[in-house]
C-alpha cells in the first residue's frame, strides 16, 4: 500500500477524526496498511474492526494499538486513542472499509480487469493474470478474497509499482457486485458463466443474470464486457448494455473461439485459438474443457491488451491452478486421484466429471461426490442433474456421500446406471469403511462437494492407502 494521510482517510469515509491531544502535525501523519485482523497488525497500520456473527472486532482495539497500529475506525466513541494514535469514528466500519477502497483505487490510473461469473472465477482470475504478467505487473486477488471485505483488502495492495490488476468478484445476494463494481471501477469485465450458485437468494437464473450484470454499473464506458458466448444467458446481453462485448466460446459465431482441441488427459489440453482473424495455438496445462473457456477469456484480455500472440502462449502454458481446485495427484497405491473438493455445483460437477473421463486411461473410473449447498428449492433436481451426467460420462462406480448426494445417486439409477455400482453413504466415516477395501491400483478417483462437506478428509485418507 503506498501510504495515505490520515486526515485524508477521515474525510474518504466522512468519519470523525478523534486523538486525545491536540496536535499540529496531523497532516503528516500517514498510515501504511490497512488490516482487519488485529492478530495481523503491522506498525503504522489501520486497524478495521469488523463485527460478525460470533464477533465484534472492537473488542480488539486495545490490542491493535498495542501491537502498532496508529488508527482504528471505530463506530464507538466511548473511548479515546493511546497518546499519538488515533482514532476514526464511523457509522458502519463494514462501509468505511469499502469507501476507503474506493478513494485508494481513485490513486490509481492502473486498468482493473474484474471477473465475475457463477463458476470459474479463481481459475479465470489465475489464468489472465498469468497471462497479463508476461507483459504487465500485475496485482491479482490472492486466493479467494473476493467479496465486499475481500475485495477492499485487495485494493489497499496496489502501489506504484503495478500496471493492472486483476480482481475476482463474488456475490450471494443482489447489490454485492454493484458494490465491488464501485469500489474497482474496472476497465474490463470478464462473465464466465450464469450458474446456479447461490440460487437460493437470488431466485432465478434470471436472477443471477441481473446480479452478475451489476458489474457493468461502474464499468468504463469505453471499457469491454469479455462474456462466454455459448452460455444462453450472457448472450442475451448483446442488446442490452452499450458496452463493446467479445464473446468467447467452442462454438464458432463467437469472436474468439477454439477449434482443433486435443484432450491430453492429465497434461491438459491444446487447441488452437481463432482471435480476430488472429490464430495462435495454446496449450493449458491443466485438463478439462472449462479451461479452455478460462484460457480463452484470457487470450481477448491479453491482446486487447497489447500483448503478443507469443506471450498470451506463454502465460497460458504457465498457468497454476489454485489449491484444491483439480489438484490431480498420484497416490502410493497408485491411485490417480482428483482432488476437487474446494466447491462444488452442477457446472463444475459436469466439468469435473469430464475430467474424470478424459484423465482415467481405461481404468476404473470412480466418483465420490458429497452434497452441493446452496441450492435451495433446486437442490434435488440439481444432484439428479448430476447424477445423469455420471451416467453419460461413463464413470464405473459412483459414491455419493451426504443427504442432498443421495439424489445423484438417484438420478444416476434413473439414467440407468447399475445399481450395484451406485452406493451412498450418510457421512464420511461410513463412506471410508467401504472405500478403503474397494479402491484398487490406477483407479482414477475424482473428489468432489461443497467445500462444508470437508471431503478433504477423504482426500487425505486415499492419499494413505497402501
Ligand atoms: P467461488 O464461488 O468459490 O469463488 P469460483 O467461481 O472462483 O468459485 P473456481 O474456484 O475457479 O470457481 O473453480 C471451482 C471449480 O469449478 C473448479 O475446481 C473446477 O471444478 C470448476 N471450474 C473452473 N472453471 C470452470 C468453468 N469455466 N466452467 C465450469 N466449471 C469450472
Ligand atoms: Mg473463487
Amino acid at each position: 500500500m503506498e501510504p495515505l494521510k490520515i486526515n485524508e482517510i477521515a474525510s474518504a469515509v466522512k468519519g470523525k477524526l478523534i486523538q486525545n491531544q491536540i496536535r499540529s502535525d496531523e497532516n503528516e501523519i500517514v498510515i501504511t496498511g490497512v488490516s482487519t485482523d488485529s492478530r495481523n497488525i503491522s506498525v503504522g497500520d489501520l486497524f478495521i474492526p469488523l463485527t460478525g456473527e460470533n464477533f465484534d472486532g472492537h473488542d480488539f482495539i486495545q490490542q491493535a494499538y498495542e501491537k502498532g497500529a496508529k488508527a482504528c475506525f471505530s463506530e464507538k466513541n466511548d473511548f479515546l486513542p493511546p497518546e499519538g494514535k488515533f482514532l476514526i469514528q464511523v457509522e458502519n466500519t463494514k462501509q468505511a472499509l469499502m469507501d476507503l477502497a474506493e478513494y485508494y483505487r481513485s490513486l490509481f490510473s492502473v486498468p482493473v480487469v474484474a471477473i465475475t461469473g457463477s463458476v470459474g472465477k479463481t481459475s479465470t482470475k489465475d489464468m489472465i493474470a498469468s497471462v497479463l504478467s508476461q507483459h504487465y505487473k500485475v496485482l491479482k486477488t490472492q486466493g479467494n478474497y473476493n467479496n465486499e471485505i475481500g475485495v477492499p483488502l485487495t485494493i489497499f495492495q496496489l502501489n506504484k509499482e503495478h500496471e493492472l490488476a486483476v480482481i475476482e468478484m463474488g456475490m450471494n445476494h443482489f447489490g454485492e457486485i454493484h458494490n465491488l463494481s464501485k469500489i474497482a471501477k474496472p476497465d474490463i469485465a470478464v462473465i464466465t458463466n450464469i450458474g446456479v450458485s447461490h440460487i437460493e437468494n437470488l431466485g432465478s437464473q434470471e436472477g443471477i443474470l441481473q446480479a452478475k450484470s451489476e458489474i457493468f454499473d461502474y464499468l468504463n464506458k469505453d471499457g469491454l464486457a469479455v462474456l462466454n458466448g455459448d452460455d444462453a444467458f450472457l448472450r442475451t446481453l448483446k442488446e442490452k448494455i452499450p458496452i463493446e462485448i467479445v464473446y468467447f466460446g467452442l462454438e464458432t459465431t463467437n469472436q474468439a473461439y477454439a477449434k482443433n482441441i486435443r484432450f491430453l488427459g492429465i497434461d491438459g489440453t491444446e487447441a488452437d485459438f481463432v482471435l480476430n482473424e488472429q490464430e495462435v495455438h495454446v496449450q493449458i496445462p491443466s485438463p478439462g474443457k472449462h479451461m479452455v473457456y478460462n484460457a480463452l477469456s484470457a487470450a481477448v484480455i491479453g491482446l486487447k491488451l497489447d500483448l503478443s500472440l507469443e506471450e498470451i502462449q506463454k502465460g497460458i502454458f504457465t498457468y497454476q491452478a489454485s489449491k484444491m481446485r483439480m489438484d490431480i495427484l498420484k497416490t502410493k497405491k497408485n491411485l490417480w486421484i482428483i482432488n476437487d473438493v474446494y466447491n462444488a455445483s452442477p457446472q463444475s460437477m459436469k466439468a469435473a466429471l469430464d475430467v474424470l473421463n478424459e484423465i482415467s486411461k481405461g481404468k476404473r473410473k470412480i466418483a465420490i461426490l458429497g452434497d452441493m449447498l446452496e441450492m435451495g428449492f433446486y437442490s434435488e433436481q440439481a444432484h439428479k442433474e448430476v447424477g445423469e451426467y455420471a451416467v453419460q460420462s461413463n464413470i464405473d462406480y459412483l459414491l455419493c456421500v451426504g443427504t442432498e448426494a443421495k439424489h445423484i445417486a438417484q438420478g444416476a439409477i434413473h439414467a440407468g446406471m447399475d445399481k450395484n455400482r451406485v452406493m451412498t453413504f450418510w457421512d464420511q466415516d461410513t463412506l471410508w469403511d467401504t472405500l478403503e477395501h474397494f479402491v484398487e491400483s490406477e483407479d482414477t478417483i475424482l473428489v468432489k462437494a461443497s467445500r462444508g462437506m470437508h471431503l478433504e478428509n477423504t482426500v487425505e485418507k486415499l492419499k494413505e492407502v497402501e
